[in-house]
């Protein structure tokens, strides 16, 4: 199926590491141009550097808690690429865990600040050139723990929710614009956020990874149908599509990439 991609321009932060960079690396594939955006310069480059081979991919560094910065970011892609048709935002953090009872107010704080409200800045650089052209995709990575609380982890839950509740506001207010607003929710997926969540967990039991794994799926996500970790182009090919030509009447919607984790239908 022909995505309609080419030729657009798409933002995609958290962009150098697992969803965020197969997500870039999908767009590119599809002949969308990409500005891919992160905190560590250096990271980032050597990101551009393995994307470069599947098509017109620039970094731009950006702390996206602080925004003076995502200012700049919007400033200097407008400037080097262009207004972007599509914006992907990947940035997140697992932040601090804990029962609620042992988590103070700067965890909230933190968690909130990297996963909801650097989503939130983002919308607010971008959305108003897409205005103009009357055309643009916003997509949000929300989780399965945005509906499913798990109670060691709330300040993430919350963050996720919010963006969900996020989301579908802008769809609402910017949907008679051309642009649609939706969340794709993810669980478990092997990207580096995971990968040390399974370290700790295997340190923890002393043992391998792998058992990690299976133990993790076993016991706390007994619902997940599909008995293994996904892959974030599982996700990507869902992101890619929410972002295309073709999901012209598809918006303020969450779509589930979670392997039936989440118990419910609605
Ligand atoms: P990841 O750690 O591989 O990527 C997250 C990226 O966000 C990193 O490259 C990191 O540098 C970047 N980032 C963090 N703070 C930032 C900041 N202040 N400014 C700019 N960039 C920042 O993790 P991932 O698994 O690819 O996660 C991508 C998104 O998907 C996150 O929002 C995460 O919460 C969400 N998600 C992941 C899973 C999963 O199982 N991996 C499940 C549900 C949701």
């Amino acid at each position: 199926m022909d995505l309609g991609l080419k030729g657009r321009l798409a933002l995609v932060t958290g962009g150098d590491s697992g969803i965020g960079f197969r997500t870039a690396q999908r767009l590119l594939q599809e002949g969308a141009r990409v500005a891919l955006s992160d905190m560590e310069p250096d990271a980032l480059d050597a990101a551009v550097e393995t994307l470069r081979k599947s098509g017109d991919v620039r970094g731009f560094p950006a702390d996206l808690t602080d925004s003076t910065q995502v200012d700049a970011l919007q400033q200097t892609v407008s400037t080097e690429m262009g207004d972007p048709d599509i914006v992907v935002s990947a940035a997140g953090i697992t932040g601090p865990t804990g029962f609620f009872h042992d988590l103070n107010e700067e965890d909230w704080r933190k968690v909130l600040d990297v996963n909801f409200l650097t989503a939130l800045r983002v919308a607010q650089a971008f959305i108003p050139a897409m205005r103009r052209k009357k055309w643009g995709r916003v997509v949000f990575i929300a989780s399965e723990d945005a509906v499913q609380p798990y109670i060691d982890e709330l300040p993430y839950c919350a963050s996720k929710a919010a963006l969900l509740s996020l989301s579908k506001g802008l769809s609402s207010t910017y949907g008679p614009d051309g642009i649609t607003v939706n969340c794709v929710s993810p669980a478990f997926i092997e990207t580096p956020m995971t990968d040390a969540m399974m370290e700790k967990r295997a340190k923890r039991d002393g043992v391998d990874i792998d058992t990690a794994v299976r133990t993790f799926i076993e016991k706390e996500r007994p619902m997940m149908t599909v008995k293994r970790r996904g892959r974030p182009e599982e996700v990507a090919d869902a992101i890619a599509w929410l972002v295309s030509e073709t999901a012209t009447f598809t918006t303020g919607t969450v779509l589930r990439v979670d392997g039936g984790s989440v118990g419910t239908m609605v």
